[in-house]
């Protein structure tokens, strides 16, 4: 490998240079290889170029290039009057991808594409002295702008199409896309109110977000978002008898669940306002609401004494401390409402509060 700043000063015309592309726009994809030979004439001698099926990558379209480029100078030693032809021959195949050099020259190549280039290449390069030069696309060089148009219009031929073996990624993608089908539409019909109403949608990368934190915090979120936390109303659903109430011991209006910790319980209102940024809201902010939806923010908001002491011992009765104890100047304002609210209702509407529906799930 070699870069086209240590060429600047050679005199090409002892050189062959052979300019590769591949070109995909939607389903069309092309590749081509142009050959100049300047002890010959500066015009290019030879284009070759091929159609190639629509799940090419553009990886592998420039691989199918600088095969091209293999054949282009087999097709210029057999077929033109090639003088002066020898092994001390240099060969410079010009290419606009980084990538796809750089892929070449690793140790382990699994691509099909891949291993099939650098075998023609090996090849090439006992024929001829080869050298594989970067250069800038769309900067002006004639040869890479030759092959560029010529992998463009190669791209919309109508004469053959060549069946590139189908990469990997594209598998995958394929799988990956197939498989989140099928969870969208699992968790569309599922019943589970809570944890759809943080996550109307699935959200692959969600799990990326919360394992950043230890495994308490990570347990502790996945609780609260899925309701199954140790809060009166999940005991009392596990066994009645020995956790007779589900009433919330911090404001004793309303059933103690994760959803009330976290949009209702006016004890807490000030709280929630400071952090997740409403004071009540009777449905969660989605997860596509980023502004009232951070995951840091969730975390930070049940990170607080009372809260964790809920779930730790089920007859405390948590006392807040002096920051949060404001509450109750806000309380006589309180009000649900259908949508987050930023500010505190003017009515007290405790009426609204105790309506909420009992749902099958915590
Ligand atoms: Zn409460």
């Amino acid at each position: 490998m070699t870069s086209i700043k240590s060429f600047l000063n050679r005199d090409p015309g002892e050189e062959i240079h052979i300019y590769t592309d591949g070109s995909k726009s939607n389903n069309n994809v092309g590749c081509s290889a142009v050959l100049f030979d300047h002890r010959v004439t500066h015009y290019p001698l030879i284009q070759l170029g091929e159609r190639l099926s629509s799940n090419t990558t553009v990886y592998q379209a420039e691989l199918m290039g600088i095969l091209k480029a293999c054949a282009v100078f087999r097709d210029y030693t057999n077929n033109y009057d090639s003088r002066n032809l020898s092994n001390d021959t240099r060969v410079i195949i010009f290419i606009d991808n980084q990538a796809v050099i750089k892929s070449l020259s690793n140790r382990h190549i699994h691509s099909l594409t891949a291993a099939r280039t650098r075998n023609a290449l090996d090849f090439l390069g006992k024929k001829c002295r080869l050298t594989i030069s970067w250069v800038k696309g769309h900067s002006g060089c004639e040869g890479n702008e030759i092959a560029d148009n010529k992998a463009k219009h190669y791209s919309y031929s109508d004469y053959r199409i060549y069946q590139t073996p189908v990469a990997r990624s594209l598998v995958n993608k394929d799988i990956t896309t197939y498989f989140n089908n099928i969870w969208n539409e699992y968790w569309s019909n599922i019943d589970l109110s809570q944890s759809k109403d943080w996550f109307p949608n699935i959200d692959t990368t969600f799990y990326k977000k919360l394992l950043r934190y230890n495994k308490d915090t990570v347990g502790l979120l996945v609780r609260y978002l899925t309701g199954f936390v140790h809060l009166r109303r999940q005991n009392r659903l596990v066994n009645a008898e020995i956790h007779p109430s589900n009433l919330c011991r911090l404001c004793e209006e309303d059933r103690e669940r994760a959803i009330h910790i976290l949009l209702h319980c006016p004890r807490l209102m000030i709280r929630r306002q400071n952090i997740l940024g409403y004071y009540y809201s009777d449905k969660p902010p989605t997860h596509n609401d980023h502004d009232k939806w951070e995951l840091r923010k969730v975390k930070e908001f049940l990170d607080f004494s009372n809260i964790l002491e809920l779930e730790k011992d089920e007859n405390a009765i948590p006392r807040l401390n002096a920051n949060e104890s404001n509450y109750q100047s806000s309380l006589s304002n309180y009000s649900t409402t259908s949508s987050i609210s930023t500010t505190p209702s003017r009515q007290r509407n405790t009426r609204n509060f105790h309506s909420i529906s009992p749902s099958p799930s915590p």
